[in-house]
């Protein structure tokens, strides 16, 4: 299984962190050990300083494709579920500066939260381009955001990745984080909502 997680897809977003909106969609990839599940805690690792959430919509890939045209991107998932880039904001800003991939401030240990729980869209009753999301912590709303602010829509997503990789089933595409991303403090409790269902709950040691 692998995460893919995609950088800068809410307008928003793209410019608090001081970039330009992208004119085609970003990817980068987080190993299945970077998955933290429901149970565990959130641990900041000690070679970072800043460690920043992101709530994402994830969704799963329900079948194998490649090269996926368009107007069939529809039939490759049907489950959403929600979770947390964390990012080590200090480690990124070094390595972007140094031109170097991002792997150790995104894919480190704990780095993927992804919910128990996914509902298909039937369940939801929604467009998949119309779910509202939010992340509190400690019970303060931090982030909230839409799909339908996407700069590039999931169906646009899996075309285009799947151009460049096999996509498999039960793959995860992080679908980028909406504007409000901050630091995580150890003792914050954090939980996230997907269409005011309960998706996440962890607590930052
Ligand atoms: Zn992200």
């Amino acid at each position: 299984m692998k995460i893919i997680c995609i950088g800068r897809n809410y307008h928003e977003h793209a410019l608090e962190l001081g970039n330009e909106p992208p004119k085609e969609p970003m990817f980068f990839l987080k190993p299945d050990s970077s998955v933290l599940h429901q149970r565990h805690a959130f641990y900041i690792p000690d070679w970072s300083k800043e460690v920043h959430y992101e709530v994402e919509v994830v969704v799963k890939i329900k079948k194998l494709g490649k090269a996926i045209q368009l107007k069939f991107a529809s039939r490759y998932y049907d489950e959403i579920g929600l979770g947390i880039d964390f990012t080590a904001r200090d480690v990124q800003k070094k390595l972007k500066e140094a031109g170097h991939p991002w792997e150790k401030a995104k894919s480190f240990d704990g780095a993927a939260v992804v919910s128990d729980k996914f509902y298909s869209l039937e369940d939801l009753g929604k467009n998949v381009q119309d779910l509202n999301f939010d992340l509190s912590i400690n019970g303060v709303v931090v982030q909230s955001g839409n799909t339908s602010d996407m700069l590039f829509q999931v169906d646009e997503l899996i075309t285009y990745i799947s151009k460049f990789m096999t996509l498999k089933t039960g793959d995860l595409i992080f679908t980028g984080t909406p504007a409000g991303v901050g630091m995580v403090n150890a003792g914050d409790h954090i939980t996230g909502k997907l269409e005011g269902f309960q998706m996440l709950n962890v607590n930052v040691k």
